[in-house]
Parts: C-alpha cells; sequence; structure tokens
C-alpha cells in the first residue's frame, strides 16, 4: 500500500523510528562499555552500534580533542565498540586513539599538496568497472566502499569518506567480466573499502563467479582490516565460503602491538585452519608505531600466531592524515632497527607507493656497495652487517683485468 497525502511523512517517520528501536543501543558510558562482551551478539549488530560522532565518547573517553564539526565533512568516523574498549580512556597519545580520533590537525594546511587520489588509481581503473589493473598479470578489485572501522589517515579516502553505499552490482558484473575475459589476468586481489563487511551470501556470490568464469586465476587473495576491527566478523560459516573458493591469502592490516588480542588471535586461527596463508600489512605513522622496539614487538607477535609480516607502508600524501607522516630516512632507520634485529620471517618489506600511480617502490638501504678501485683496475664490493660492522668482499667486484669477452 502507499501512503499519500499529509500522513505519508508521518509514516515514514514511523517506520524509521521503528527501524532505529529495533538497532541496539550505542554504549555512551565507560561502565556500558567495559561490560560490553563483542562476542555475546551478531557482528552485524556490534557494526550498528558503531560510534560515528566524537561527542558520543565523552562519557568514556578523557581528554577527547575539540575538533570542530566540518572535520566530518571530509571524513566520515566510525568505531566499533570493540576498538573503543581497545583505547586508553585518559591518554590522548594512545596509538589506537590516534588512528582512529579525529584530530585538529586535520584541519592544518600541510605545506604541500595532499589529494584525494594520490596514487592515481583512477586513471587505472578500466572503465565501468571497480578494477586497477595496474601491474601486469595482477588486478585490485575495489569490491566494496565501506569499512568496520574508519582510519583516519585511509589511502581511499575518495571511496570510504562517507557512508554512500556499496559498490553498484552492475559495476561488480562488469569487473568480474573484464577479469574473465583477459586470460592474462593471474592474481586478483580484493579490496575496497573492506571486502568481509559484505553479509556472507554477497561474498560467496563473489569469490564464486571469480573462480567460476575466471579459471585462469590464480592466486586469490583479501586485504581486509574488518578481521581486526570487528574480530567477530570471522564466523565458522565465512571461513567455509573462503575455504569452498580456495581463497589463498588474506593479508590483515595491524599497526600496533596494543591491536593483537586474545579475540584476534581466536579468529586468525579460525581463517588459518580454513588453510589460508595470512599476511600483515602495517602502515608507518607518527606517534603510533615508528619506533624500532613497538615494530619488533608487531612483528613478532604477528609470527608468533603464523602471520608474516608482509608491507610496511609509508603514510600517503591524503588529505587529512599529513601529521602521520614520517620521513623516508626515518623509515630507513625504523628498517635498519629491525633487519637483522629479529627473525628474518618478521621483517616485511618496506615501501612507499609512488605519488600519482607510480606504484609500490621498496625503501631499501644499502648493505653492499660497489665503488671503483682507487687504481682504476676493477670495483671493490663492501659490505656492511646490522651491526655496522662491514668487509670486503674479493672476488664479487668486476676485474677489468680480464676481458669479459672475446670474439678471437
Ligand atoms: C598493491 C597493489 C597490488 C598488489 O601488489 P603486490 O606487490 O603483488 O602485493 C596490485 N595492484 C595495485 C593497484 C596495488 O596497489
Amino acid at each position: 500500500m502507499r501512503v499519500h497525502g499529509p500522513g505519508a511523512g508521518l509514516a515514514k517517520v514511523m517506520v524509521m523510528l521503528q527501524k532505529v528501536e529495533a538497532l541496539p543501543r550505542k554504549l555512551l558510558t565507560r561502565a556500558e562499555l567495559d561490560a560490553y562482551d563483542p562476542r555475546a551478539e551478531s557482528w552485524q549488530e556490534q557494526f550498528s552500534r558503531r560510534y560515528q560522532h566524537h561527542d558520543e565518547l565523552t562519557g568514556i573517553l578523557n581528554h577527547l580533542e575539540d575538533v570542530d564539526e566540518s572535520v566530518y565533512d571530509k571524513f566520515a568516523m566510525a568505531i566499533t565498540p570493540y576498538m573503543a574498549q581497545l583505547m586508553d580512556r585518559d591518554d590522548p597519545a594512545c596509538p589506537i586513539r590516534r588512528q582512529y580520533l579525529p584530530s585538529l590537525h586535520e584541519e592544518e594546511k600541510p605545506g604541500f599538496a595532499t589529494l584525494l587520489d594520490e596514487l592515481g588509481e583512477e586513471g587505472d581503473t578500466i572503465p565501468g568497472t571497480s578494477v586497477v589493473h595496474r601491474y601486469p598479470r595482477r588486478v585490485l578489485f575495489l569490491v566494496s566502499n565501506t569499512c568496520s572501522v574508519l582510519c583516519r589517515f585511509c589511502t581511499r579516502k575518495r571511496m570510504v569518506a562517507r557512508p554512500s553505499g556499496a559498490v553498484h552490482r552492475d559495476e561488480i558484473e562488469r569487473s568480474i567480466d573484464y577479469i574473465a575475459s583477459n586470460p592474462e589476468i593471474d592474481d586478483v586481489l580484493l579490496s575496497g573499502g573492506d571486502p568481509l563487511t559484505f553479509a556472507d551470501d554477497r561474498l560467496d556470490y563473489i569469490l564464486g563467479a571469480i573462480r567460476e568464469r575466471a579459471p585462469h586465476v590464480r592466486f586469490l587473495r583479501i586485504g581486509s582490516r574488518t578481521v581486526v576491527q570487528l574480530p567477530t566478523r570471522i564466523t565458522p560459516e565465512l571461513c567455509a565460503i573462503l575455504e569452498k573458493h580456495r581463497v589463498q591469502m588474506i593479508n590483515i592490516h595491524i599497526n600496533h602491538p596494543k591491536e593483537m588480542t586474545p579475540l584476534l588471535r581466536e579468529r586468525v586461527k579460525m581463517i588459518q585452519k580454513a588453510g589460508i596463508m595470512m599476511g600483515l600489512q602495517t602502515v608507518c605513522l607518527k606517534g603510533v608505531n615508528d619506533d624500532v622496539a613497538v615494530l619488533r614487538e608487531l612483528f613478532m607477535q604477528a609470527i608468533e600466531m603464523g602471520v608474516r609480516p608482509y608491507y610496511v607502508y609509508s603514510t600517503d600524501m591524503v588529505e587529512g592524515a599529513h601529521h602521520f607522516i614520517v620521513p623516508y630516512h626515518r623509515m630507513l632507520e625504523l628498517y635498519e632497527g629491525v633487519r637483522g634485529w629479529i627473525s628474518g620471517p618478521a621483517v616485511p618489506t618496506f615501501v612507499v607507493d609512488g605519488l600519482g600511480g607510480l606504484g609500490k617502490l621498496p625503501i631499501i638501504p644499502t648493505y653492499v656497495t660497489e665503488e671503483p678501485r682507487a687504481d682504476g683496475a676493477g670495483t671493490t664490493v663492501r659490505c656492511r652487517n646490522y651491526k655496522g660492522m662491514t668487509v670486503e668482499m674479493p672476488g664479487l667486484g668486476r676485474d677489468f683485468s680480464i676481458p669479459s669477452h672475446s670474439n678471437g
């Protein structure tokens, strides 16, 4: 039945009120949040309890920054109760608070250009699809434009900034068509937003369609921070879907050891039991993890739970994130503080994503050098180890006295 006339508006409001009533209440006091058990309700219920304005946290956190409302015009806030539980109640420098609460710094002008599409992804997007095809043989498939919790330094603010509904179904279909009709694509990386914000049946459909229509895809992986921000999203049903469609790798995104909770460990184990290898991605953030001890602990905790550190990213020059940027020279120092000092498998590749679509480029200190010899008769190769000891490597240099090639 359609309602017309002056009653129509009222009917709409009634329906809206009913919907609001059906949603679980937000937890507005410290006592309520402390008593909250994220395992006691569905992930969808917890999702609907997310804090979306810093005022909602005034009964929980002290020393909240007094940001202007306009901060939300540029980038929304969303924090699950589980993630709020990890925040220090009194310390504004808490690494969890810094990642997720809006800050006065976002309103500053940094003195260099910040962009919304800093990585030039739109230029490499196949028209009509949400597939970014930048590298040979592999594609980034942006299936969702929402996340469980929004990170203030998000590189995809352009699509995640406001809760704007899902990526259109037609766009998803055209994206799968593109992958299906390009047999050289052998690696598909699902990202977004966060693919795990989808309901099971939707994810089941997308993964199944890729496997069915693109049998040439050898490697299917997912990038997700939901595993970390809303661990109860990982259910036996979800893991069965991931296993059924042979998802081979899930990369999770953790920036600080405080995010490694018993609940997270438990759900990571569930994913691993489905035969899926797991990687860790970290964004190097000033005031969060630009510290050798923090990174060593983060990477060791990761390999303890069988998650292989994969990439550490330089913060992208995205709008409102300049205060998180760690300069290049410092990233080199951080790498040197890790390589050699902790288990080899715990050491990730540090990368910077080049402005405008250059792609990921490794940030690597020089441990091995080659220099011309003083007598001009070849070169000397010198090695430096993690402790700063150096040694010359005879035999590795070029020896100009031996002709490299002769035609007789
Ligand atoms: C990071 C990224 C990939 C995957 O790169 P790998 O180094 O293979 O993990 C693919 N496409 C785009 C556009 C990317 O940014």
